[in-house]
């Protein structure tokens, strides 16, 4: 008979995915990605980015990527009982297809890790529409894939490590988006999880419907790895006037310096800010790096 019960132990292997959280679901999934990428740094006898997604398909038993015609989707996973294929869209630039395999690889590690039942466990008791419902519990299963593919394409400890040695700067993301082969709003996002100096990146858009013209707060994130996409500094403005600095950052290419008003709970603060445009025409986004010390 099994007492360690009676002794408030629980067996590691008695741990099922029926007691687990969305927060230990996340932990769970990127420790999984982890493995995973230790196994590809062991197998190819170096950790030197980038992290491709065909080389840990290999490792998970998927069959080369396949590159079609795939419409608006980005990347398929299919099911085969002698192998699974990742279908990509053909259209899409390189370091989105990249970003999108991860992501079905990602889904290959929450099926494994049975993550599935940690996703029916949340429940909505303010909305008793079971299609909300759903719709929160599918983002939430996409969003945990996310999280394993930034894991795999951006090792948090290789990433870290190009990141001091760069420097905390608007003038890193670049170089870091080349090296490890992801998108410039991926690389961002990551320096904000993974610096180990403080750090908040935001994107902006420049905003459509103001018959002035004016950038508008997209997304912000960090710092540190626990906030996953909440952070508990947010600016003040999410709306930017083509009269102040951090606009010239969309005009043109060079780097701006800015103080920007942060809320954090319920005080405010002046942060300086460091930002740079990216991209041309419609993607044209500018991405800030905050310093909240
Ligand atoms: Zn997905």
């Amino acid at each position: 008979m099994d007492t360690s019960y009676l002794a408030g132990e629980k067996p590691v292997t008695q741990l099922t995915t029926e007691s687990v959280s969305l927060e230990q679901a996340t932990e769970l999934i990127i420790e999984r990605a982890k493995q995973l990428v230790n196994r590809l740094v062991e197998d190819r006898g170096h950790d030197k980015p980038p992290f491709l997604p065909e080389e840990f398909a290999r490792l998970q038993g998927i069959k080369p990527i396949v590159r079609a015609n795939l419409g608006k989707t980005s990347a398929v996973l299919l099911r085969f009982h002698n192998g699974d294929v990742i279908k990509v869209n053909e259209k899409h630039h390189p370091v989105r297809r990249n970003f999108s395999c991860a992501h079905e690889i990602g889904h290959t590690l929450f099926t494994e890790l049975k993550l599935g039942r940690a996703i029916e466990q949340i429940e909505y008791r303010k909305t008793y529409n079971p299609q909300v419902t759903e719709r929160i519990r599918a983002k939430a299963k996409e969003r945990l894939c996310d999280v394993a593919a930034t894991e795999l394409l951006m090792p948090e400890s290789v990433f870290r490590k190009y990141l001091s040695g760069f420097g905390v700067s608007v003038h890193s993301i670049e170089l870091l988006a080349n090296i490890f082969r992801v998108s410039i709003r991926a690389a961002a996002w990551r320096i904000a999880e993974v610096s180990t100096e403080p750090c908040i990146a935001l994107l902006w858009r420049l905003h459509q419907r103001t018959k002035s013209k004016a950038l508008q707060l997209t997304w912000h994130v960090g710092p540190g790895r626990e906030s996953r996409g909440k952070t508990n500094y947010a600016p003040v403005h999410t709306l930017v006037g083509p009269t102040s600095t951090l606009y010239k950052a969309y005009q043109d290419d060079s780097p701006v310096k800015s103080v920007k008003l942060f809320k954090l709970d319920n005080a405010a603060k002046r942060l300086p800010m460091e930002s740079k445009g990216f991209g041309r025409g419609e993607t044209r986004r500018v991405i800030s790096l905050a310093f909240p010390e």
